[in-house]
């Protein structure tokens, strides 16, 4: 039997009431016309990809609820106007950098705040507006939010609240109820306006029919499995928990892992997501002599030697920090202190080796891939992603154009679902990716950063095809790395700072490194020096020096100050501390070079664990003291035992510093209209230095913390109080 609708993927129904509810859908498509099924327009701005399958999401579930949508990337400036658009909108929008709007909204957000528009310009539009972005950053959401206010200034008006998802919490805890609500406003909104406005752009074909109609019967046979499954009978005597990861039955505590859940999880019927639909066909083509396919020198990458590499921390310190000197001379590269280079960087050759067994596919490794797009697909604006290119060897896209080490979405552990033999391995998925799992799916997926590999280890009956895999793993990202030079010191060359990021073994995994610190560490440990040492590239007998895709990434603000007499004060502990090294190099350079000059104050906090371990730059920052060039430089050890003579109350980190001195912290930024510099990590130090600044002013002014949160912002719009901030 053919049905059209199909149930909402995350709408909770008892197991007496679920049946009724299949029944009652199949009746209630019966009866609606083809013309009911009214339309609106999705639009999203995407950075790295969520916000464009949020989008997707979306317009899945519009089928489920006999409603239609049209679907664009807000880049896409000739495919939707609003202007004279009648249909609902909805947008989903994410934020990158320092609050900003990702770079395929970036034009569309030009339009909209030009200046000369009507203020009524959009008061016929109605819409609803998701937000995603990161609560470790500052301007939580402001991508979406800075939208959001230019559309209500120029009179769109909402027809649904909008949406801030946390992507520090997980996204699923807004997306998940704010898409479920979505529907009801959407209909609401269709019954307020005339239907003459509405844009009727899809026929109800044939073909529709019948793809949502089997669509619907791979849903039924799922909720059937989960119905058998469910009927099992619960342990006697238990108690169980309110956490679904612990429970206790008798004096046993039965604990859930990645692949063993617990009651009443184990016990409980499922509500799981709609299965996404495939839309990929892939073509393994060859599988001898075929030649290695290599980075092409595209999107302004340059393949560059790295002529240096130093060990800038103590062997023992806790963190390696390396400092990478790269030959951008012939490649002409120029850049200012504060940008940032991207790099990028293969996925590892043993994960990809591993992931080619578990495929299955090691022997057709060197095989060309040739992807096309599925016919009749029922996935909207289904198009072959842009990374995956074509006719590369299948090694060659595992290695550099898929991010096989990000954590599984729950559409991909539905997917996977399908392509698992074992029952128990098939209902853990499907546990996984449920609503009623989403704790565990939290803990042992999202936060345990779990990858697709560890899943095939996890779960060894899950053999899914290479199609589903370039489907939903997303495009490996290059990683960026503040340039801590000056062009003016070292001349055609970039230095670059990193730590390397270590990951302890997990029950859901083992030790590993990051991808690109960890790749980085071990392509350059043929020229790698202990401080002192004589640099690699003179060395007699050096090899062939390491190569690296580079990109420079200019920042629009983080940059010294266009007039030299402004003030500075920089904050950056461990790594943070890179652009203010390039910032010094260059100022050291401008005060040799314009004696006259009068130059403002520098002020820098430093932090590292221990004095003698990873007190990075120490001698350069002693020389830029020495010269005058660092007016200030204020430094904390967080792990060193203090001495007699220190206080126990010493500063343990920068916070604590600025605090001490807060007299010339808002000296410089309220009388002297200075700018604030802050660099590294996110997690902590930005949202603790942001805490103290707002201490610091609030204590000066004498202004309760919401006044003091406003005279902050507006620092901020001046565009004097800067982060450059990563996690
Ligand atoms: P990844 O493999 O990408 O892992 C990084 C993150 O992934 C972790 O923080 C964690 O959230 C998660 N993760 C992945 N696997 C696990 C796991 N098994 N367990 C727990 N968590 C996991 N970094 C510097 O060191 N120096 C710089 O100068 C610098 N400048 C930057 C400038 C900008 C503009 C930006 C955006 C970032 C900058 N970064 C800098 C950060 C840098 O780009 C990388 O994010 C960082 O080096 C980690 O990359 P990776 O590939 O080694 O780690």
């Amino acid at each position: 039997m053919l049905l059209k609708a199909r149930l909402c993927g995350y709408q909770y129904v008892s197991r007496p009431k679920r049946l009724l509810v299949l029944l009652f859908t199949k009746a209630s498509f019966y009866n609606m016309p083809c013309e009911a099924a009214a339309h609106f327009l999705i639009l999203y701005g995407s950075q790295r990809g969520q916000a464009q399958s949020i989008a997707e999401e979306i317009c899945q579930q519009a089928a489920e609820h006999g409603l239609t949508a049209d679907i664009n990337c807000l880049s896409k400036h000739d495919k939707y106007n609003l202007d004279s658009e009648s249909r609902p909108v909805v947008f989903v929008v994410s934020t990158t950098g320092d609050g900003d709007p990702p770079d395929t909204a970036l034009k569309f957000v030009r339009k909209i705040k030009n200046k000369s528009l009507p203020h009524d310009h959009l008061s016929h539009l109605r819409y609803a507006l998701l937000g995603l972005g990161d609560t470790n950053y500052a301007n939580f959401c402001n991508g979406g939010k800075t939208i959001d206010s230019y559309l209500q200034k120029l009179g769109a008006k909402h027809f649904y609240a909008t949406g801030h998802a946390d992507d520090g919490t997980g996204l699923e805890v807004v997306v998940d109820p704010w898409i479920e609500g979505l529907w009801d406003a959407l209909k609401k909104t269709f019954s307020t306006m005339s239907t003459s406005d509405q844009q009727t752009h899809r026929d109800c074909t044939q073909d529709n029919y019948h793809q949502n109609a089997s669509d619907q019967e791979k849903n039924l046979e799922v909720d059937l499995h989960l119905l058998k499954l469910s009927e099992v009978d619960s342990p006697k005597g238990e108690t169980v928990t309110s956490d679904s990861s612990a429970t206790e039955i008798g004096s046993t505590t039965l604990v859930a892992s990645l692949k063993e859940s617990v009651p009443p999880l184990s016990e409980s019927v499922l509500n799981v997501p709609a299965l996404p639909p495939s839309y990929l066909e892939v073509l393994l083509v060859g599988t001898e002599n075929v030649e290695e396919t290599v980075l092409p020198d595209k999107d302004g990458y340059l393949e560059v030697p790295i002529s240096k590499a130093v060990q800038l921390t103590q062997d023992d310190a806790v963190k390696t920090a390396i400092l990478l000197e790269l030959e951008i001379s012939e490649q002409e590269e120029v850049y200012q202190p504060g940008d940032a280079f991207d790099i990028l960087c293969p996925n590892r050759a043993s994960e990809v080796e591993e992931l080619l067994l578990k495929l299955d596919l090691q022997k057709q490794k060197n095989c060309t891939v040739q992807v096309n797009l599925l016919k009749n697909t029922s996935k909207k604006a289904a198009k072959v992603p842009l990374h995956i290119p074509q006719n590369g060897s299948l090694q060659f896209i595992l290695t550099w154009c898929l991010e096989i080490r990000s954590s599984p979405k729950k559409a991909f552990l539905r997917a996977l679902v399908d392509f698992t033999q074992n029952a128990s391995e098939k209902r853990r998925l499907l546990e996984l990716c449920s609503k009623q799992g989403s704790a565990d799916y939290n803990s042992f997926v999202r936060d345990s950063n779990v990858c697709v590999l560890d899943l095939l280890r996890a779960f060894p009956s899950c053999r899914p095809p290479l199609s589903l895999l370039l489907e939903h793993l997303p495009k490996l990202q290059p990683r960026a790395y503040s340039a801590a030079s000056s062009s003016l010191q070292h001349p055609g060359k970039v230095h670059l700072v990193f730590n390397v990021v270590e990951f302890p073994a997990r029950p859901e995994h083992p030790a590993r490194k990051g991808l690109c610190t960890g790749w980085l560490v071990d392509h350059v440990s043929s020229i790698l020096e202990a401080r002192g040492t004589a640099p690699a590239s003179e060395r007699p007998g050096t090899s062939a020096l390491p190569k690296v895709h580079v990109r420079a990434r200019p920042s629009s603000t983080f940059h010294l100050p266009s007039d030299p007499r402004v003030p500075v004060v920089m904050v950056g502990p461990g790594t943070g501390v890179a652009p203010f090294i390039g910032f010094l190099q260059q100022r050291e350079k401008e005060r040799e070079a314009n004696q006259e000059t009068t130059f403002g104050e520098m002020w820098l906090f430093f932090g590292c664990r221990h004095k003698d371990k990873d007190f990075l730059f120490r001698e350069e920052l002693e020389r830029f003291v020495h010269n005058g060039t660092l007016s200030h430089l204020i430094v904390c050890f967080s792990r060193d035992e203090p001495d007699a003579v220190e206080t126990v109350n010493r500063p343990t980190y920068v916070q604590h510093n600025l605090i001490l001195h807060a007299k010339n912290v808002a000296r410089i930024l309220l009388k002297e209209k200075g700018c604030l510099y802050v660099c590294g990590d996110a997690k902590n130090m930005a949202k603790d230095v942001n805490d103290t600044l707002l201490e610091i002013i609030g204590n000066e002014l004498q202004l309760d913390k919401l006044d003091a949160m406003k005279i902050v912002a507006g620092v901020r719009e001046d565009k004097r109080y800067l982060q450059d901030i990563w996690s």
